[in-house]
């Protein structure tokens, strides 16, 4: 029988290595564990937009209190994303024109969705892009590779939506 079983987890430990069960693990991450819960709303005045939201999340850690963990930003609404990728505008177009391309918003007659609503479209795109980012907390910051940015992905605006930040962590 090796050393390294499933179940067991290396332990860093002044040099050493150790293996100790996932039990005893989670057993000392519930006791110091914290964890934090906030809405933010977006109301955009076109029917679609892309807005980095990565300084209200990094404002929301820095609320928490938590240093390492993992944080979670998902789009509370079905015609919406939150999605991570780079800050640049030229990009920013060409994600518009191939959503279009994708699933383009008109005619609405094209979708059966449609025969009670106008947003087909947007349901569709927001499953292309996905309802949520992961990010992991280190020394208290946003873990990122370079570019990394959060933002919110509106497909049928004109209203009042929500984005909720969840993190957890000690
Ligand atoms: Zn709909």
């Amino acid at each position: 029988m090796g050393i390294l079983e499933i179940g067991l987890s290396p332990v860093k430990n002044a040099g050493t290595i150790f293996y100790r069960s996932d039990q005893e693990i989670n057993k000392q991450t519930t006791v110091s564990m914290k964890s934090y819960r906030r809405e933010l709303w977006f109301e955009t005045p076109a029917r679609r937009a892309f807005i980095n939201i990565t300084g209200q999340v990094e404002k929301c850690l820095e609320e928490s209190g938590i240093r390492e963990g993992i944080i979670v930003v998902s789009a509370m609404h079905i015609t919406s994303s939150v999605f991570i990728n780079d800050d640049e505008s030229g990009l920013h177009h060409d994600l518009e024109v191939w959503l279009e391309k994708l699933a383009p918003e008109k005619p609405h007659s094209q979708y059966r969705h449609n025969s009670f609503e106008d947003n087909a479209d947007a349901h569709l795109k927001r499953s292309i892009m996905g309802r949520e980012a992961v990010v992991a907390v280190s020394s208290g910051k946003l873990d990122f590779g370079p570019w990394e940015q959060i933002f919110y992905g509106e497909f049928d605006g004109k209203r009042r939506k929500r984005v909720l930040v969840k993190i957890i962590g000690e």
